[in-house]
């Protein structure tokens, strides 16, 4: 049985669980989610969800109950796989989780929001369904990239850490979930 990590300060959470459930199901891994709120839900997690939503509101709401804090220490000392889409790229970047660099709300206004077919690296080249909500944009330093718009990098790969800049959680297509448990299960 996994224990899976569901970051709920705010954000797009339920979405991640359907995703979630899904790989599991595929993968035929047990697995449960706990949902967490403060730092004193973290212990015995063995992989995390960063979810999308908004990065300034999560710090905030983070606050009084030490969450990020608690996790920020775990990914570094415990090396927990991570998924982190949108805003929790952008907190994983902020934060120095990953070395690439990450600009907030980076594409103009009219593209602001938009989908578009992606190529990504996850066991071979393939496509995927990018969803790209005032996504952000990596700037610099992406070393270990594993998804492109076009050729711009939008998704990454650091040590454990993924970090992606659009939301796999909004589409069928649950392979960097299942990413997430395999992982999570070596
Ligand atoms: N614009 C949000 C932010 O800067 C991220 C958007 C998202 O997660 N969909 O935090």
């Amino acid at each position: 049985m996994l224990t899976i990590g569901l970051a709920m300060l705010q954000g797009a959470r339920h979405e991640h669980m359907h995703s979630l459930f899904q790989a599991a199901k595929s993968l035929e891994v047990e697995i449960e989610i706990r949902e967490l709120r403060k730092s004193s839900d973290i212990e015995g997690i063995d992989a995390l969800v960063l979810p999308g939503g908004e990065s300034t509101a999560m710090r905030i709401a983070s606050r009084s109950e030490q969450l990020y804090s608690g996790l920020w220490k775990l990914i570094e000392d415990d090396k927990i796989p991570v998924l982190g889409t949108c805003a929790g790229a952008i907190l994983l970047s902020q934060q120095g989780l990953i070395d690439t660099k990450i600009e907030r709300n980076a594409f103009g206004r009219q593209r602001e929001s938009f989908q578009s077919e992606i190529d990504v690296e996850l066991n071979g080249q393939s496509k995927f369904q990018g969803v790209f909500i005032r996504a952000p944009r990596f700037t610099q330093g992406s070393k270990s990239p594993i998804a492109w718009l076009e050729n711009e990098i939008v998704g990454v790969l650091e040590n454990n850490i993924m970090a992606l800049t659009f939301h796999p959680e909004l589409t069928n297509d649950f392979r960097f979930h299942a990413w997430l448990l395999n992982k999570a299960s070596q």
